[in-house]
């Protein structure tokens, strides 16, 4: 391992515990901060910004003032309706959540060292033994810091765990490559296969996506293909089967699942003050689901619905 890489700082939003759908078995589950789409579902909103964000809960807030007294920065004013934060001036110092004695303010995103990161991975390490299970590197996009996400995967490497990146794929092919001799297992992201229609839903083409799924097929790595399934926007029959055409022609790659849209996010964003620009988009119903899975079959695919 690269010893440089140990003291690397990164900036993560969350590790869960215990998950059961992010890869095989039982997984700890790492979500870094930043992403470079900004998918109008995205379930993860917290994930999209590489800073520390705050989030203020109204209904929590009893109107005492003292985040007002301790900021340094004099971000916060009280005001009939609650207090209000001035994001110029805010530099995400995390006093005023600390302070709130209403858990009324909190700091989403935490700069941690990858020693810190693996000593919480390690403590699971019994169950990823005995359930097939390990370490998925999540977000917003991993690959958006390299040198943590490489220290990471190191370190895990020499512990002997199973490693998976969950990917947008919208990365440096370089650094991909690099991703890949360190990773057990991809879970690869796959939106639209219209350039014009993925760049209006999740603010970058897709050009560099499908070329690097290609290109990681090639070398070989073991890939799960994940599409999220919006109605309305990407489970028409043409979109579905241009996507299963070019899964089928990928090396090696034959596992798809299917991520079923909710709009349980929606919460989350009022709370980080963000806009849900998807709008009304209700669930696929259970049939609309087995007709996509279906019609992927029919590639060659091996399709399952859920993580
Ligand atoms: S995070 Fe720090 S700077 Fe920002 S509002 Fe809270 S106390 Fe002020
Ligand atoms: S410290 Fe918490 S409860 Fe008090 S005014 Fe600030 S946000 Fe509201």
């Amino acid at each position: 391992m690269r010893k440089d890489l140990v003291k690397e700082n990164g900036i993560i939003f969350d590790i869960k515990k215990y998950a059961i759908h992010d890869g095989p078995g039982i997984r700890t589950t790492v979500f870094f901060k930043g992403c470079p789409l900004n998918c109008r579902w995205c379930q993860n909103p917290e994930g999209l910004a590489m800073s520390a964000q705050g989030i203020y809960r109204k209904d929590r807030c009893i109107g005492c003032g003292e985040c007002v007294n301790v900021c340094p920065e004099g971000a916060i004013a009280l005001s009939p309706s609650g207090v209000i934060t001035d994001l110029s001036k805010c530099v995400h110092c995390g006093t005023c959540a600390e302070t709130c004695p209403a858990e009324a303010r909190e700091l989403v995103g935490k700069v941690v060292t990858v020693d810190h990161v693996v000593g919480e991975i390690k403590k699971d390490i019994l169950f990823y033994d005995e359930s097939g299970g390990g370490v998925t590197f999540s977000g917003g996009e991993p690959l958006m810091q390299p040198d943590f996400l490489l220290g990471l995967l190191d370190a895990c490497g020499e512990l002997d765990i199973h490693r998976t990146v969950d990917t947008t794929g919208y990365a440096d092919a370089e650094l991909l490559l690099k991703v890949a001799e360190r990773t057990e297992l991809f879970l690869y992201d796959l939106k639209h296969m219209d350039s014009e229609k993925h760049r209006e839903y999740t603010g970058v083409p897709n050009e560099q996506i499908l070329n690097n799924l290609e290109l990681l097929a090639n070398h070989g790595a073991k890939i799960n293909i994940r599409i999220p399934i919006i109605p309305g926007i990407n489970c028409d029959d043409e979109n579905i089967d241009r996507t299963g055409a070019f899964v089928s022609s990928l090396p090696g790659v034959h596992d798809i699942n299917l991520l079923t849209y909710h709009s349980a996010a929606q919460g989350k964003y009022r709370k980080l003050g963000m806009e849900y620009r998807l709008g009304k988009v209700l669930p696929p119903s259970e049939d609309e689901m087995e007709a996509v899975s279906k019609r992927l079959e029919k590639f060659g695919s091996q399709v399952k619905i859920g993580g």
